[in-house]
């Protein structure tokens, strides 16, 4: 279906064909009408669909419909994400949608500076893109008025509930008014999303865009099957004889992502690191630097990855698989966006055989495995328990959740269940069954 029948301002039309969109994508057919029906929204659609523009293009209309330039500014629309690449991402779209409307927008993460946040809102916002730490910071402080929320959108809800934000969620949902439109995004429908949305939708219209028409359908897969200490050497090759100029990575670990991109860059190939613990402006100028072209190769953790969004990226590689196999699906999304082809290698090790057999379990299919001559597995290499595993091993970078945070002791924060305010929040709902990264 085209955007022009959907039923949106000559504005709106105007800023999707600069984007270059004339197409809806399915979740965009299913979700525009229902938003700007007023309906409350249950939507099952991975990253990569474009789920963005699907909510944040009616909510757009929505606005234009009801309010005009002279109405005095408080924040009408909420949007809340996990991380702050999320939330960055989300709010360059509600600005590129918006572009030819009056209305104003803000984002709210943590880890930089709330000062300047502060000025933006006293100057008046409609829109508000946050991830919810530092979103309850301002509330605390007083420094923006939910209190004229109208409507409110969970991007990335299981993403959320997986770094433990179901608190923050929870406060959040207190202070904005009990009468709104709610819509909730979610990769995956897991009990817990199933009861927050029962919580905090009413009476919801449930779309769902199916595994066949999401960007993982479109995205190759290849296994190469290799020794944990020759995978190094084994990427450097394929880089190398391949002639791959953008290619993201994906590891276990912080610690692990640094190393690897030392490591390549010994090997001569320009690479960065992306994660939790790299200050904002460190991970904004990795992320410029990669989508530039001017660093070959960025290795990012499962959450630092959240919300990048690179146009025609052709090669994701897993040099670590994943703990949780939902992330795999999260990671091969960030290629193959919008209906692209992409590219996914995974190189596996004895000791990820375990891990592969529940991606594959997941997907419902087993992945291509090649074997690359040269890099035949040793038979005789036993595996070794992941030393990062889902409630193993235990959490072996929690000594470093403290560095990015914000110190702030709020009472009765839940400071135990949440991250260290940056997005990167790790225990689950629960407890003891960390997952660290
Ligand atoms: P999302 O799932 O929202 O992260 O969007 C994935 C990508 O698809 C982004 O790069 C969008 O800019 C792009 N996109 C969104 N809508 C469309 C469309 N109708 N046609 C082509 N690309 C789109």
């Amino acid at each position: 279906m085209l955007f022009k029948d959907l039923g949106l301002s000559a504005e709106l039309l105007r800023a999707i064909e600069k984007q270059g969109y004339d197409k809806a994508t399915p979740i965009q057919e299913q979700a525009i009408p229902l938003v700007l029906e007023g309906k409350d929204v249950l939507a099952g659609a991975q990253t990569g669909t474009g789920k963005t523009a699907g909510f944040t293009l009616p909510v757009l209309q929505r606005l234009q419909n009801k309010y005009s330039e002279g109405d005095k500014r408080h924040p009408k629309v909420l949007v809340l994400t996990p991380t702050r690449e999320l939330a960055a991402q989300v709010h360059e779209s509600v600005r590129d949608y918006g572009a030819y409307l009056p209305f104003r927008s803000a984002v709210i993460f943590g880890g930089v500076s709330i000062n300047p946040q502060k000025q933006k809102l006293i100057k008046g916002v409609d829109i508000v893109v946050a991830t919810p730490g530092r979103l309850l910071d301002h509330v605390q402080q007083r420094s923006i008025d939910l209190s004229k929320i109208e409507i409110l959108i969970l991007d990335e809800a299981d993403r959320m509930l997986d770094m433990g934000f179901i608190r923050d969620i929870q406060k959040i949902l207190k202070v904005i008014p009990r009468q709104r439109q709610t819509l909730l995004f979610s990769a995956t429908f897991s009990r817990e999303i199933k009861t927050l949305a029962s919580e905090f939708l009413q009476q919801p219209s449930e779309i769902q865009v199916t595994p066949e028409n999401t960007a993982v359908e479109l995205v190759s897969q290849i296994v190469y099957p290799v020794d944990k200490m020759r995978k190094r050497e084994l990427l450097s090759h394929k880089i190398g004889e391949e002639s791959w100029q953008q290619v993201l990575v994906f590891t276990r670990t912080k610690h692990g992502a640094n190393k690897l991109a030392e490591q390549l860059g010994k090997d001569g190939i320009t690479a960065a690191a992306i994660h939790g613990n790299k200050s904002q402006g460190a991970r904004t100028k990795a992320l410029a630097n990669f989508k530039a072209g001017d660093v070959r190769v960025l290795v990012a953790t499962d959450i630092a990855a959240r919300g990048i969004d690179i146009d025609k990226l052709p090669h994701v590689v897993n040099f670590e698989l994943p703990n949780v196999p939902e992330d795999y699906v999260h990671r091969i999304g960030r290629t193959a966006r919008a209906g692209q082809q992409g590219h996914a290698i995974s190189l596996v090790c004895v000791d990820e055989l375990k891990l592969l057999r529940d991606i594959e379990k997941l997907l419902g299919k087993g992945i291509e495995k090649i074997n690359l001559p040269g890099y035949d597995v040793d038979p005789s290499i036993k595996a070794e328990p992941i030393a990062n595993g889902r409630g193993g091993g235990g959490r072996n970078n929690g000594g470093n959740r403290g560095n990015n945070s914000r110190g702030r002791g709020r009472a009765g924060a839940g400071a135990g269940n949440r991250g260290n305010g940056n997005g990167e929040s790790r225990a689950r709902s629960g407890g003891g069954n960390q997952r660290a990264r």
